[in-house]
Order: structure tokens, then C-alpha cells, then sequence
């Protein structure tokens, strides 16, 4: 198993000495997240009116991406995010082969990696052979044809919110992918913190149905 990288890490636009898992200091995490936005906006998302639209379009922007960078892997990566409510994982939205699915919900005991990641709110890569799994989440995955994965906690108030999870094909995950992740995520939690304020900024041009 791999967890994080060890090593002292430094913001990739300005140099500034960070730890791990960080590749941004928060003031640039936070510029990149307004790009988010930027990006949606630009994408045709013009329905963004509530907080709500906000936030599942960041989820599915954050999917497209986590997808598109495992791609070069897997040219049929599955990416989902999930929620833990108690002892329940839950998927909320994911993305296989392309196409938007719905997946099941399983038991946080029966995930170690996940379960970790809940205790610790740090990221984890390589989760799906490194430690047995629960016999739904084992029928889960080889339903999936996921051999090789890893999972990074996004927070939104200081806990935890979501696990942005990757499934792929093969034997494992490489590092460099999954560093990628983890400044998914970082950039990720910038935007969907601010989504409430987001939505609410409305177009005052547009009818108010
Ligand atoms: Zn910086």
C-alpha cells in the first residue's frame, strides 16, 4: 500500500514550502478553485442558481477530471464520489466508462482503506488488493473490474464530507496519478467550501420563477 508522498512538498505556482499532501498553498488552492468555477461557468453550466447546482456540478466537473487524468492508465477508468453516513458508504454520483451511474451502497467496515481514510482524513492509494475486502465491496469492484485504486477525503468545516474514489484495471496505481488526485481533491474542497456563496450569486437578468 501507498499512502502519502513523504516528502516535504512545495506550491506548484509559487514555491512556497508546503506539507504534504498539498501541492498549493491555500492562497493559490483558492485561486484555482475560483478557475473551477470559471471553468463550469465557461462549460455551459448556466443553470447554476442554488447552492445545490453548484455543488453537483463541481462533483461532476471533479469526475470528468479524476477520469480524464487516470485515462493514460485505464482507458476505462470509474470514478465516483462517495458520502459516509455512520457506517454506510454512499455513492452520490459516479462516472464509468463515460456514463453517469448509480452504484451501491456498502458498509463502511466491509472498505479498510475507506475506513481509514475516515479516521485519519488522509488520502490512500492502491486500496483495493492491499487489505481484504468485504464480500459487497468485493462483488462491487469485480463487478466493476477495478483491481487498483485510491480514495482522497474532501472536507467541507473542517470534516469530512466526501471520498473522491478511483477504480482502474491493473495492478496498481501509479504515484504520479495519484498526487494528481490529491490536488484534485485539495482544489476540489476550495470550490465546493465556496459553493453556498457561489449560488447564491445570482444572475439578476434571469427570471425568478
Ligand atoms: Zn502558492
Amino acid at each position: 500500500m501507498t499512502g502519502m508522498p513523504d516528502r516535504l512538498n512545495r506550491c506548484v505556482d509559487c514555491g512556497k514550502p508546503i506539507k504534504p499532501p498539498s501541492q498549493r498553498c491555500r492562497v493559490h488552492a483558492a485561486a484555482a478553485a475560483r478557475r473551477v468555477m470559471e471553468w463550469l461557468r465557461e462549460s455551459g453550466e448556466r443553470r447554476l442558481q442554488t447552492a445545490g447546482e453548484v455543488e453537483t456540478a463541481i462533483l461532476r466537473l471533479g469526475l470528468r477530471l479524476a477520469t480524464e487524468f487516470a485515462s493514460p492508465v485505464d482507458a476505462r477508468p470509474r470514478a465516483a464520489f462517495f458520502r459516509v453516513n455512520e457506517d454506510t458508504v454512499i455513492p452520490v454520483i459516479e462516472l464509468s466508462g463515460g456514463k453517469w451511474v448509480r452504484g451501491r451502497s456498502f458498509p463502511l467496515a466491509e472498505h479498510p482503506d475507506f475506513a481509514e481514510i475516515v479516521a485519519t482524513g488522509k488520502p490512500r492509494a492502491n486500496v483495493v488488493r492491499s487489505r481484504p475486502l468485504g464480500p459487497k465491496v468485493r462483488e462491487i469492484a469485480a463487478r466493476a473490474g477495478v483491481s487498483a485504486g485510491a480514495g482522497v477525503p474532501i472536507a467541507r468545516g473542517g470534516s469530512l464530507q466526501w471520498i473522491l474514489a478511483i477504480g482502474l484495471r491493473g495492478r496498481e496505481l501509479p504515484d504520479e496519478l495519484f498526487r494528481t488526485l490529491i490536488d484534485l481533491g485539495q482544489l476540489l474542497e476550495f470550490a465546493l467550501a465556496d459553493s453556498a456563496a457561489w449560488g447564491s450569486m445570482r444572475d439578476p437578468s434571469r427570471p425568478t420563477i
